[in-house]
């Protein structure tokens, strides 16, 4: 059998396991949410909050849409046409174009050369945040922040790159197989460290104050059976005015993480229920199951993309000989890009599925849907939230279900409807 029939079959192996992982382990069933429970939730909010937060997403709607579709078109641009193998040679030209910084060099260079499109976007984002009231920051934060998102993808993008290159120009025929244990190891290696390396880089993480609040919390995790020895506080209000909470990690690394600005905005019995909430992601191990679909998802990608390279006519109108080599960087991104679009609203789907998990799970763990309930109505408030959104952006990209979702959801439980 040849290197492509392996990869063939390898393949085929990968797209069951993922296909088996995501029935067994994704809660596909919907908890209820009757569409008039949602609409007599929506008109229980602000309705001149409402209408402020439609006006700022449909300001962002624009540049949101805009952004990725110029995005889309850049990396088309670069990797379809030979332009993107011409950046990648003069990238490595002062090095005799040696491989290593054809792959550095001329991967930043791709990325590069994106981002100039779509940092302006970016940046008028910015001013609409700003004036919104929603972000805190001024442009030297803004700025800074965007340098340590730089130098964190530098890092992370340089070794991939490396580790990349080195495969195809050491194993030509049998890179896919080892880029794919590599890749799913990488998104693994990431789920444990990310949380310890790279969070810090942008926020300061300290343990709650004692108090009632925290023994409250420190006892709702013992009562769900969830070892949490620190509640973090991030100091998210350096930033922004938007409330959140989330858990990250894996094992040792695993923590519950709550914005300063919500302890701040909210009740004590409102970030109670948001911890219950992310207590569930803790308990059901949704960032395993989310390190576990990524890993095998990257590893089929990974398969995936070798296979492609046996498209003669893509690798010609990108000017390049082999999908293996670095002067077809711009085409594995622009494939990355495109893949990234298609497989997004999949993604939404299954986050929205175990977001609603997680809330089911704060329910049953407070039994308090009315305290459930403001503390939705008031994450959607304080952050312009559209709680009602336009169905089509929903099913595109929602990773929760809308506000107005799981406000029903809890008055749903409240009647006895699980
Ligand atoms: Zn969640």
């Amino acid at each position: 059998m040849t290197p492509r029939w392996w990869a063939v079959l390898t393949l085929g192996v990968l797209a069951v396991a993922l296909l088996a992982v995501a029935l067994l382990v994704i809660p596909w069933q919907r908890p209820p949410a009757p569409r008039a429970d949602q609409v007599d939730a929506l008109a229980t909010l602000p309705q001149d909050r409402v209408a402020q937060a439609r006006e700022f997403r449909s300001t962002l709607r624009p540049a949101t849409w805009g952004g990725l579709a110029l995005g889309l078109v850049v990396a088309l641009l670069l990797g379809l046409t030979p332009l993107g193998a011409r950046l990648v040679e003069l990238c490595g030209r002062p090095f005799d174009g040696h491989w290593v910084a054809q792959a550095l060099l001329g991967g930043f260079a791709v990325v590069l050369v994106a981002d100039v499109f779509t940092l302006p976007i970016a940046a008028w984002r910015h001013t609409v945040l700003v004036r919104y009231g929603l972000s805190t920051q001024g442009w030297a934060g803004w700025a800074a922040d965007l340098a340590r998102s730089y130098a964190v993808s530098a890092v992370i993008g340089g070794l991939v790159l490396l580790g990349f290159y080195a495969l195809t120009r050491f194993a030509p025929q049998w890179w896919w197989a080892f880029g794919a244990a590599g890749a799913a190891t990488l998104v693994v290696l990431l789920s444990f460290v990310v949380p310890v390396l790279v969070e810090p880089v942008f926020n300061r993480f300290t343990p709650m104050a004692g108090g009632p609040l925290r023994t409250e919390l420190m006892q709702l995790a013992a009562r769900d059976g969830v070892p949490v020895r620190e509640v973090l506080v991030a100091d998210a209000s350096r930033r922004t005015r938007a409330v959140n909470a989330y858990v990250s990690g894996l094992g040792p690394t695993r923590r519950i993480v709550v914005y300063d600005t919500l302890l701040e905005e909210a009740t004590p019995g409102e970030v109670t229920s948001v911890v219950a909430h992310e207590l569930g992601h803790a308990r059901d191990n949704d960032v395993l199951i989310g390190t576990a679909l990524g890993a095998l998802g990257t590893a089929a990608a990974v398969v995936a993309l070798y296979l492609l390279g046996a498209w003669t006519g893509l690798l010609r109108a990108a000017g390049a000989g082999d999908i293996g080599e670095p002067r077809a960087i711009a085409l594995v991104l622009a494939v990355v890009a495109v893949a990234g679009l298609v497989t997004s609203p999949f993604q939404a789907f299954v986050s929205r599925r175990i977001e609603a998990r997680a809330d089911a799970h704060a329910l049953a763990l407070t039994g308090d849907p009315a305290t459930f309930e403001a503390m939705q109505a008031r994450l959607s408030t304080v952050n312009l939230g559209d709680p009602d959104p336009p169905r089509w952006e929903y099913l595109y990209g929602a990773t929760h279900p809308s506000t107005v979702e799981r406000m029903a959801a809890a008055r749903a439980y409240a009647r006895g409807e699980r």
